[in-house]
């Protein structure tokens, strides 16, 4: 009991790093001051070979997948360094789903540690969730990544410059239609000093990009020259 009580009093009093790190997937050791062991971390999914524009995993290397070639979509770039796969799947679930941040912490370090794009934006634009699944979740996951991340790269983050103007249906259950459906209208851009020329739009996840790609579409008519796409993961095989 006495020994508990101290454990919590270490967490709580922010000394986290005087304990041994573990792994978050398994229980082992971690490595590295990470809550991760090699052995998963060796297992993490990245999205090496993909499209420079949509990030769509691809089977062989080629400069963009065939839908981009067919239609480009309204966004300029994208940054997804993982695969939404196992057994970073778990690890977001967890996250998102469950209230466990420790699992958020764990997913921004890893993007961090990832090879950044060449060309970086001049400010970071987390999606936003309305008010009201706000109040629900107590956080926003896009938010929660996007801090340490904007830190990391020393660029500025805008966490009020869009907002969701009403509620929308969960995107996990729709079709790639009824998600564009969804979210059109969903999104207003708010700038105190004049938007930036180029910008990125962070989300968690980048599943068929229609909650992207309106960001992008409200930050362009909002006067952005250039918006990129940010997410952790990209669920491949859905453009
Ligand atoms: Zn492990
Ligand atoms: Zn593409």
């Amino acid at each position: 009991m006495a020994v508990n009580l101290k454990a919590e009093l270490l967490v709580d009093g922010g000394m986290h790093a005087l304990l041994p790190s573990r792994c978050l997937l398994c229980g082992a050791r971690g490595e590295r001051g990470l809550d991760v062991c090699a052995g998963c971390r060796a297992e993490l999914p990245y999205n090496a070979c993909c499209c420079a524009r949509c990030a769509l995993p691809l089977e062989t290397p080629a400069p963009l997948c065939g839908r981009c070639i067919r239609r480009a979509p309204p966004w300029d770039a994208a940054w997804a360094p993982f695969r939404y796969a196992y057994p970073l799947d778990r690890l977001e679930a967890r996250f998102k789903f469950t209230g466990d941040l420790a699992a958020g912490r764990l997913l921004s370090k890893l993007w961090i540690k990832t090879q950044a794009p060449g060309e970086l934006p001049q400010a970071i634009i987390p999606v936003p969730l309305h008010r009201s699944r706000l109040r629900s979740r107590g956080y926003n996951q896009a938010l929660e990544l996007a801090k340490p991340l904007a830190k990391a790269l020393r660029i500025p983050l805008l966490r009020d410059a869009l907002q969701r103007t009403r509620v929308t249906a969960a995107q996990t259950e729709l079709t790639a239609l009824a998600r564009r459906r969804n979210v059109r209208g969903a999104f207003a851009a708010h700038f105190v000093n004049e938007i930036p020329q180029h910008v990125a739009v962070l989300d968690d996840v980048f599943t068929t990009g229609a909650t992207l790609a309106e960001c992008a579409r409200v930050l362009k008519r909002a006067g952005a020259k250039r918006v990129d796409v940010w997410a952790l993961a990209r669920a491949p095989g859905r453009a």
